[in-house]
């Protein structure tokens, strides 16, 4: 718990940004910042660990999630998979789309990252409405996998974006 009090202490906001009345929590204000990225790294292995059943796969959500999701990977030395931005990925590839607050956008995953059956880590910087981890956790079940958690550093419990993933949600912290 005083590693998690530390840990948000060196997590940045910007008001007003990306547009008026939106304020948006830095992750990169942590991985500028070594002593907080080792917490942070710490505290994410340590929590994945926990996991049970054990965690086979760790998918990462674009783009910040790719840098949080390896951590987990390489310490538990199982596979890291991407789920990125529509026409970002090579080879066959599964879609879904899904409503954003002004439009839609659509995400992908590649049609062998993951067999079916497999137990999913899914990792990202910060859940807002949940239409992001939302998507990829439909994702992995089109490829037969199962989110057994979602692990987010950030969350803002105010827009009750947990309540849209069909897995549990686990945040290091709330904003
Ligand atoms: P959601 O789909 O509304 O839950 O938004 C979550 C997605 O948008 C994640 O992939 C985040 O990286 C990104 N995002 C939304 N708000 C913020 C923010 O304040 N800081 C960093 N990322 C954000």
């Amino acid at each position: 718990q005083d590693k998690l009090e530390e840990l948000k202490k060196a997590v940045k906001s910007y008001p007003d940004f990306p547009k008026p009345g939106i304020i948006f929590w830095d992750l990169f204000s942590i991985l500028s910042n070594p002593s907080a990225s080792t917490l942070l790294k710490e505290i994410l292995i340590d929590t994945a660990k926990t996991i049970c059943p054990p965690v086979e796969v760790v998918v990462g959500l674009d783009a910040r999630g790719f840098l949080l999701g390896p951590l987990i990977s390489l310490e538990l030395n199982i596979p890291f998979v991407p789920i990125r931005k529509k026409g970002k990925l090579p080879g066959k590839v599964q879609s879904y789309k899904y409503e954003l607050e002004y439009g839609e956008a659509t995400v992908e995953i590649q049609e062998e990252s993951i067999k079916a059956g497999q137990i999913v880590l899914v990792v990202d910087d910060l859940l807002a409405t949940g239409g992001t981890l939302g998507a990829a956790c439909e994702l992995v079940k089109k490829l037969g996998g199962t989110v057994s958690k979602c692990l987010v550093v950030m969350e803002l419990p105010a827009l009750n974006g947990r309540k849209k993933i069909p897995a549990d949600v686990i945040s290091l912290m709330e904003f």
